[in-house]
């Protein structure tokens, strides 16, 4: 496995590997967990060669966010990179993506505007940004995200269709714990209390799930007894629960087809995001 930090090294290595094949990426901010793993395993069916970046990216952090405290283990990392059949780790500093004198960015309108993006003005921006940047370094077959962060698949679908781009968004279901919080690098924040009461997301989520397919189709039912379960169950505070439809994120009063259901509750410093799909 071949660990590369500047873009100029990462095209080398990545130009030399595609003369062998398919080439599938995955975009992470390291600190890596079993659902991490998860999106590699998938990149490595789909294509011969797996790239894997690591890049805390400060453009997607607001000012009052975890940028600094972000877990950060590269070597750990690249050890479990390389046994899972890796062939290039990037891992660029600031400085190599963002040179002094950089000023562009990408803007993807509405999607952005609500869920996630209302609450972390700036996000998606950073988001949309690094990734066409990432993109244009490695120029992969594939590019593989978790459906854990769905707000950021549907902007991502979105740019990569609007910008041309000649590359499949394949998608990986939420890798869950064993009680069924989702992995997310953020849930070592949680005390060993919030830990416990965090179950109580993906718990909404399936209530959810059992009221929609026992016949309630009313999303502002819904949301308020998740709400209730979250509140009776836990200290954290709600940010957003929204029923909205999965490609669009607009929201919908009364649920007919394909529905996305994600949810962002904070827990001191872990702000913890979640959601399912479900269909009537
Ligand atoms: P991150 O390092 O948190 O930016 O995540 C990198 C990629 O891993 C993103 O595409 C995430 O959606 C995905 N990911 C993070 N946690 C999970 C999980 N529990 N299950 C599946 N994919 C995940």
């Amino acid at each position: 496995m071949q660990v590369v930090t500047s873009p100029t090294a990462a095209r080398g290595a990545i130009d030399r590997l595609r003369k062998t094949g398919t080439i599938a990426f995955v975009p992470t901010m390291g600190a890596l967990h079993d659902g991490h793993l998860a999106l590699v395993r998938r990149a490595l069916s789909l294509c011969r060669h797996a790239v894997v970046s690591i890049f805390v990216n400060p453009k997607q952090f607001g000012p009052n966010e975890d940028y600094r405290t972000y877990p950060r283990n590269q070597k750990r990392d690249c050890q479990l990179l390389e046994s899972a059949g890796v062939a290039v780790v990037f891992v660029p500093s600031v400085r190599a993506m963002y040179p002094s004198g950089y000023a562009t960015y990408v803007n993807v309108e509405r999607l952005t505007e609500h869920m996630c993006g209302a609450f972390r003005p700036g996000h998606f921006r950073g988001v949309a940004t690094i990734v066409v940047k990432l993109l244009n370094i490695v120029r992969p077959d594939v590019v593989v995200f978790g459906q854990k962060d769905a707000q950021q698949v549907a902007v991502v679908r979105r740019m990569v269709r609007d910008l041309d781009m000649p590359i499949k968004v394949e998608v990986v279901p939420t890798i869950r714990e064993p009680d069924g919080l989702a992995m997310s690098s953020r849930n070592r924040y949680l005390s060993t209390e919030q830990r416990a009461q965090s179950v109580v997301l993906y718990r909404s989520l399936q209530l959810a799930r059992e009221l929609i397919h026992s016949g309630e189709c009313d999303s502002r039912r819904i949301r308020l007894a998740m709400r209730g379960l979250i509140r009776s169950q836990s200290h954290g505070s709600i940010e957003y629960i929204e029923i909205v439809d999965p490609n669009q994120l607009k929201p919908v009063a009364r649920i007919k087809g394909r529905t996305l259901i994600a949810l962002a509750v904070r827990f001191g410093k872990a702000r913890l995001i979640d959601n399912i799909v479900v269909r009537p």
